[in-house]
């Protein structure tokens, strides 16, 4: 992907890269051997072309979908650099830490460096958590290389080549020029650096290709799993997901890339996220989540429609603070509300209207969403606004106290208020038009090869003012700069519907428990239980938290009953007038809680108000007609 030079040169006054290393020089040569990514360690070497004297090189520090400094520097192990057989000696910059000098002695053209990344072992993270297991590995180039300082990342180019295990399939977005005999090593054509930290590559001895679409451009699902059963992806699974092509085809109108690679990644321990790219994304799940469909539901209901809304809206569209010209400039969150935001919101809607969700399960999952945002009461101190601009230290802040630090809210609560500018814009055009307009308009244009068209908060107003003429920017505002306790759930309520309470759990909040093993009882007293009856947070006000427990408790019993999901569920449920014992050890001590409680079981679900049109069946109905079955 090369970015077009106007746009950047109009965003950012940016300078042309040093004369040093332009873009006519010969690429840097990067070769990784991953043939011992089951020992969780690869090594990378490169060849880069240099002028002699003092040279800075660089490890990438913000990684572009992260949102934050998490390049993992303190993995990058073994560096030598070397010109003729020489060492050169190097020190690293004692404030930045991605940053390694050395001189370059008179008389080379070229230096080479050698370094390992040591991939974690354990999960968590993001692409800087576990990435490989006995047979699979996902492979991001960033900490496989270095950059000198002052190069254009969007034109410097990498000639980049890879060993893989014996018996190892692979898939990525970059083009093979050539591949080996034994099919275990390839070398692609050279991309930029851009490109190259763009474009992971999923390998596995477990693969497998679905095809979604072979009209250009083409979309494939790529699978590295840990086991062969794990790769059964069912008919109608497959059917949902072609679907999901056409509708983004038809809520946006223009596709920029020349080809989708989704790379799925079907294993417990591995990190499991999402993380987008412009022509694939990387997808990473439990391992069963094909085949067991609460995994499936739990997991993967809208992980894919969100990540490909991502080539769109994040990656073509890009919030200009989000847009340094290099690796090593900060990053500005403000507008992860729009690119995170609208991206959660569209994900669910494209994962209904394509059929991989139903209507009901959209249903509850806004229904779980709005909860979510009346149990988080740090909406009382901290702006959604906030939330954005902190994202770079809230991804990595713990689950305890969570609802009173909040989170990255701008996911979840973007999610209702983009639903509530919806319903607006059908009320204010009296159904003639609606978001789907608005995505046209500011992500559709010329379908192409990837560019990046950077916007500002005033292109988003301005775009939505098209559509529908109205005071967006206070629109805004005022719910970004809201510190008024209770969910937003105002969209819900125009689009006939309100947030009601059951006593039995819906169908995704059940397979959210199962997949992720908590009980989720923070609706009526307050806490989440995990499956050893850690206590990862409790609901400040709530009856747990007014009866003295916190956050990283252990529960032990219940009434006197060792715990259980259902024996605290039956506890809550015949609360009629009796108070809750709750036997919880706090470190290594044991007390007892009693909570003032009789609300009984209490589950959130949305209910239908009969005197307003329902515009949620409206939303999630599907724009294109489905494809022929394959
Ligand atoms: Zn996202």
């Amino acid at each position: 992907m090369t970015f077009p030079r106007p746009f950047r040169a109009l965003a950012f006054g940016f300078l042309a890269a040093s004369a040093l290393f332009a873009a006519d020089r010969a690429p840097v040569r990067l070769e990784v051997d991953a043939r011992e990514a089951t020992r969780k360690i690869f090594h990378a070497r490169l060849t880069i072309p240099v002028e002699p004297g003092p040279l800075t090189l660089l490890s990438p520090k913000w990684l572009p979908g992260e949102h934050g400094p998490t390049g993992p520097i303190a993995d990058v192990a073994g560096l030598r650099i070397r010109a003729g057989g020489q060492a050169i000696p190097w020190t690293r910059d004692s404030v930045d830490m991605y940053a390694f000098r050395c001189d370059v002695p008179p008389g080379t053209s070229e230096i080479e460096v050698l370094l390992d990344y040591l991939s974690p072992a354990a999960a968590g993270g993001f692409s800087s958590g576990a990435s490989a297991t006995a047979n699979l590995a996902v492979l991001n180039w960033n900490p496989l290389l270095l950059y000198p300082k002052g190069a254009d990342p969007d034109t410097l180019q990498y000639a980049a080549s890879l060993r893989l295990p014996p018996g190892w399939s692979h898939a990525t977005a970059l083009v093979p020029e050539s591949t080996g005999a034994s099919g275990d090593s390839v070398r692609f054509l050279p991309v930029s650096l851009t490109t190259l930290v763009d474009s992971p590559v999923l390998a596995g001895a477990h693969f497998r290709v679905v095809t979604l679409s072979t009209d250009a451009p083409a979309h494939r699902i790529d699978i590295a799993a840990d086991s062969e059963a794990a790769l059964a992806m069912d008919a109608r699974t497959q059917s949902a997901y072609r679907n999901l092509v056409a509708e983004t085809g038809a809520l946006f109108g223009a596709r920029h890339y020349r080809h989708y690679d989704f790379l799925l990644t079907l294993s417990d321990t591995v990190a499991h996220f999402g993380l987008e790219h412009h022509e694939s994304s990387d997808d990473r799940v439990a391992e069963r989540s094909l085949i067991d469909e609460e995994k499936r539901k739990a997991n993967l209901a809208d992980l894919l429609s969100h990540e490909m809304v991502h080539s769109w809206n994040g990656k073509y569209r890009r919030p200009a603070g989000l847009m340094p010209g290099h690796f090593d400039e900060p990053m500005r969150g403000d507008l992860l509300w729009v690119y995170e935001g609208l991206t959660q919101y569209l994900g669910v809607v494209l994962a209904a209207r394509s059929a991989n969700i139903t209507p009901e399960q959209y249903r509850d999952l806004l229904a779980l969403t709005a909860a979510d945002m009346e149990a988080q009461k740090g909406r009382s101190w901290r702006t959604l606004a906030d939330t954005a601009v902190t994202a770079q230290v809230l991804y990595e802040a713990r689950s305890d106290w969570g609802s009173w630090r909040r989170g990255v809210d701008f996911y979840p609560e973007s999610n209702l208020l983009w639903l509530e500018a919806d319903t607006l814009i059908r009320r204010e055009t009296r159904g003639s038009k609606s978001l789907d307009d608005f995505c046209r308009l500011f992500f559709g244009g010329k379908s192409g090869p990837p560019a990046v068209v950077p916007y500002t908060e005033d292109d988003v107003y301005a775009a939505l003012h098209r559509i529908a003429p109205h005071d967006w920017k206070r629109f805004w505002t005022e719910r970004l700069q809201s510190l008024a306790p209770g969910a937003p759930v105002g969209g819900i309520v125009a689009a006939g519907w309100k947030l009601g309470w059951a006593d039995t759990p819906s169908e995704m909040q059940k397979a959210r428990e199962e997949a992720g093993k908590v009980t989720d009882v923070r609706f009526s007293i307050g806490i989440f239980v995990a499956e050893d009856g850690s206590i990862p947070d409790v609901v400040p006000d709530s009856p747990a938290a007014r009866a003295g427990i916190g956050p990283g408790m252990r529960l032990a019993a219940v009434n006197g009953r060792r715990w259980s999901r259902d024996i605290l569920r039956e506890a809550i449920r015949g609360t009629g007038g009796k108070a809750l014992e709750l036997l919880v050890e706090n470190g290594e001590f044991y007390r007892s809680y009693r909570l003032e409680y009789s609300g009984g079981e209490r589950y959130p679900r949305l209910e239908r108000d009969p005197n307003r049109p329902d515009l949620l069946s409206l939303i999630a109905r599907p724009l294109a007609p489905p494809p022929p079955a394959k």
